[in-house]
């Protein structure tokens, strides 16, 4: 027979998986011989046998009240005794905290017989009878769905014509009657009064909330799975209501918002645990306990002191004064804010509590990447507009625009406010401060995209009715017009009218050199922890930057080298005409022509970033986009064309244009002519990349520079394209005068490549693992037209943890990375290997590049400082 039931002081808190973890750290507790009234804990396999079949398991409420017998012989007290019963309290506990999502039972054992008995040993007889009618309103709630709002309106109406000194015995025992009368008439039968009854119905009961809508949403939420479970405790109680030498409250061992040591938390005294979340009375800081009772709050102190140091991290408790007599009801590591994570962590490491490998896994790189967005200065915001889903956190204020085309335009701050954004949208997206919609949730395009760039977005704000049309939104009977300023805050969703001022955040400044690291508190534990990082993490960490100031900036942010420079950006712009050129040369000498334009401008882009990242690796990637990206959209030439023949012009140049738009046209651009295809079929682009990277180095060094480039071909499936390109390149290395080595490699984007990566490496010198296409064209889905339709179905269904594109999907792209690494090594064991999709600034998909032996990450340049310390995480 499977054992369902463990007593306190069988259990401890590493078994929270079968304890939850409630019950694991009340027998943590009890093991420590803290005042922790006895009690057991019925198991979450017990609660999964029970979901699974609908009823109890064989056994179960035998082995419960064998249990229930230890804990009467140790308190000499019985369920059900009419002359001093004992009371019960039964509690739900998961494997991870689910604040109020499920329920407790306080009381169980109270009926007609034995509230005399429970007044008798209390010498109080209305606080008994209070007890009686709070049972059989949670019970009759949590049992049978008794709506609250019944049992409420009498209390109340009892409280209104009770007078100053409450409800008196009589009075309770009355509403005791009425409540009873409430509770047959909605569940058709009377208030069980056998004891063990109600406890069997409260386990029961505390099983089945499992399955509550609102807690299953909130499993969704957290992405808690839905097939752990429930424990549940069962314990003696212990009352805080007998009088204001009784009482309950929380309490903190350091603030959880701040970090700061001290005493943090509330109480309330004469009431009774719910009595503080019901909020009927107001609660009084902490450190005036100390006033009301000395004893028991020292006592509290030294209790804390003693958790902080075994659990040795932030606790916070739950607590209940019963006649001076302090009892623990609860304890777990405190949830806290990013700032007070890495402030708790620099001070337990000061305090000899941990190590500063412990303290880097007590934060985290979510957490780092929330302290480097500046904030809204809450004292200067007005009443918001409206809120939606913070989605992309930071604070940005702008003029509002409606379309993307004003945002790109703009030269001053704009947000741009759409319904819904789609990849049209992006240059827009790029321009704005932030981007704002009313509908999608985190997972719309315009979330992820926003996030990926850093960009604050605010989405799903449904208050808002947006016309682009008229160039308004309104919300309610306000109207906000194109050109009026806002502000969104991104990690709150709220939308504010006008101008709020930002704070620059400390972290960030600290981070860009402005602000030394002894500035404040957070600073200085963000600066140690970071520091501890580089120190201990095997993973290098580049950037993936276009231009010299990226590069400035990547530096200074910590990064050694660019893992992706990427020469498509280089081509835009004014260049654009030159690029037309190319692709509608006629004839090798119109493309010679061409490209011998391009040459000098390409070479003075390289001229700039080498010199910016002097003496580190800079990863330059020969162009990879199609071309007929460069040229303009065909709906655009179409439409010029037929107005100049409308009105009887020659359209020209843009009737080539056209006919070279049509005929390079790709139903599946991503899938078509780009990457090291490009350079195989238009002769001399990839040659001209190639000198103009050596011509660059070339002038470095003779500037007295240590230009360290690298080449990398992206797209190549087959070793043969790779061994074309580099045969093309080492001849055109060979003819530039005073150019250094040139390591060149490739990328490691399609499945074909990853399975053939021993046959490439022999040809590269190194490697880098391009995730972004590797996940599009491992799932065979392109991300500008899934993201915004079926993400968040599979998001929801649980399909997706998290979106592939955020997270790499180790179990399957992974796995192509694994055999890649393993057999080019194989080939080439001084291979260098990175990766350089956005993953690389993504701090669990860090992990898995760590643990997979890459040899570096590179991400964006303000992703750094958080690949950094998810590195430095991967290596403890
Ligand atoms: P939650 O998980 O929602 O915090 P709890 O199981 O902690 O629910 O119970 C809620 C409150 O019930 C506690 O904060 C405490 O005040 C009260 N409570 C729980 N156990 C006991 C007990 N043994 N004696 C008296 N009050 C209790
Ligand atoms: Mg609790
Ligand atoms: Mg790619």
């Amino acid at each position: 027979m499977p054992k369902y039931v463990y007593d306190f002081i069988e259990g401890d808190r590493s078994r929270a998986d079968l304890l939850g973890g409630k019950g694991a750290n009340l027998a943590e507790m009890t093991r420590l011989g803290l005042p922790v009234p006895p009690g057991f804990t019925v198991s979450t396999d017990a609660c999964r046998a029970f979901l699974a079949a609908g009823s109890p398991p064989a056994g179960l409420f035998e082995e419960v009240t064998a249990h229930l017998r230890q804990v009467e012989a140790k308190l000499n007290r019985w369920l059900g005794d009419p002359h001093d019963p004992l009371l019960l309290a039964v509690r739900s506990g998961g494997r991870y905290s689910m604040p109020g999502m499920m329920e407790t039972i306080l009381d169980i054992g109270l009926n007609d017989a034995t509230v005399g008995g429970l007044a008798a040993r209390l010498g109080d007889e209305r606080f008994a009878w209070d007890s009686y009618r709070r049972l059989i309103q949670m019970f009759g709630r949590t049992v049978y769905g008794v709506p609250t709002d019944e049992f409420e309106r009498e209390l109340a109406a009892l409280r209104a014509t009770a007078g100053a000194g409450g409800p008196n015995a009589g009075q309770l025992r009355d509403l005791v009657e009425t409540y009873k009368k409430i509770f047959l008439r909605h569940v058709g039968h009377d208030f069980p009064q056998a004891p063990h009854e109600q406890l069997f119905l409260a386990v029961r009961a505390v099983f089945e909330s499992w399955n509550s809508e609102r807690a299953r949403l909130y499993r969704r939420q957290e992405h808690i799975p839905d097939d752990l479970g429930t424990a549940v405790n069962v314990m003696a109680m212990v009352f805080g209501n007998l009088g204001p030498d009784s009482g309950t409250g929380v309490a903190f061992t350091r603030d959880p918002a701040t970090g700061a040591p001290g005493v943090y938390g509330d109480y309330l005294a004469d009431a009774q645990g719910e009595d503080v979340v019901a909020g009927i009375r107001n609660t009084v800081p902490l450190p005036e306990l100390e006033r009301l009772d000395p004893v028991s709050f020292h006592r509290l102190l030294e209790i804390m002191t003693t958790l902080e140091r075994h659990y040795r991290d932030l606790c916070d408790i739950e607590f209940t004064i019963e006649r001076g007599k302090l009892w623990m009801l609860q304890t777990r590591v405190g949830k806290r804010t990013a700032a007070a994570a890495f402030v708790i962590a620099g001070q337990l490491v000061d305090e000899g509590l941990i190590t500063l490998d412990e303290a880097l896994l007590r934060v985290t790189g979510g957490q780092l990447a929330q302290l480097m967005f500046p904030a809204f200065d809450p004292a200067a915001a007005p009443a918001p507009l409206a809120a939606g889903v913070g989605a992309s956190p930071g604070a940005a204020v702008g003029r509002v625009v409606f379309d993307s085309a004003a945002a790109a335009a703009a030269t001053d701050p704009v947000i741009l406010v759409r319904r819904e954004t789609n990849p049209d949208d992006l240059p827009g997206m790029i321009a704005a401060q932030g981007v704002l919609t009313s509908r999608g949730g985190k997972t719309s395009h315009a979330a992820v995209v926003a996030r990926g760039m850093g960009r604050t977005c605010v989405c799903g704000a449904d208050a808002l009715d947006i016309d682009p049309d008229r160039g308004e939104f309104t919300v309610g009977d306000r109207v906000v017009r194109a050109g009026d300023v806002i502000s969104i805050d991104g990690t709150t969703g709220r939308i504010y009218p006008g101008e709020v001022p930002v704070q620059p955040s400390p972290v960030a400044r600290y981070l860009a050199g402005e602000l030394s690291p002894e500035a404040d508190p957070l600073v200085a534990a963000v600066h140690r922890l970071l520091g501890h990082a580089d120190q201990v993490r095997k993973l290098g960490v580049r950037a993936n930057a276009d231009t010299p100031d990226d590069a400035r900036r990547a530096h200074r942010f910590g990064a050694t080298g660019i893992g992706l420079c990427r020469t498509e950006h280089m081509f835009l712009g004014e260049r654009r005409e030159l690029v037309e050129r190319l692709i509608l040369a006629d004839g090798p000498d119109e493309l010679t022509a061409a490209l011998d334009a391009l040459l000098p401008l390409q070479r003075a882009d390289f001229v700039g970033i080498l010199a910016a990242m002097n003496g580190l690796p800079v990863t330059i990637r020969l162009l990879d986009p199609p071309l007929h990206e460069f040229l303009p959209p065909l709906a655009e030439l179409t439409a010029r064309v037929a107005r100049a023949e409308a009105l009887g012009r020659d359209p020209g140049r843009d009737a080539t244009l056209l006919a070279a738009v049509r005929r390079m046209h790709e139903a599946n651009p991503m899938l078509g002519l780009r990457g090291v295809r490009l350079g195989l079929v238009v002769p001399g682009l990839f040659a001209m990349q190639v000198r103009a990277v050596a011509e660059a180095a070339a002038q470095r060094i003779r500037a007295g520079g240590d230009p360290r480039p690298e080449i990398m071909v992206p797209l190549v499936g087959d070793v043969r394209e790779l061994a074309a390109v580099r045969d093309e390149a080492e001849r055109v290395l060979a003819t530039v005068d005073g150019a250094p080595e040139i390591p060149i490699g490739t990328m490691i984007e399609v499945p074909r490549a990853a399975l053939t990566a021993g046959e490439i490496a022999a040809e590269a010198h190194f490697f880098s693992f391009g995730t972004n296409d590797l996940t599009q064209t491992a799932w065979a889905f392109s991300r500008d037209d899934v993201e915004g339709s079926f993400f968040s179905t599979y998001l929801e269904r649980g399909i997706f943890p998290v979106s592939p594109f955020e997270t790499i999907d180790a179990r399957g792209v992974g796995r192509l990375i694994r055999l890649a690494v393993a057999e080019g090594r194989a080939a080439r064991p001084e291979l260098t290997i990175g990766v350089c999709g956005e993953h690389g600034g993504d701090p669990d998909s860090v992990a898995f590049f760590a643990e997979a032996g890459l040899d570096y990450v590179s991400c964006s340049p303000y992703r750094v400082p958080i690949a950094r310390l998810a590195a430095g995480r991967a290596a403890v």
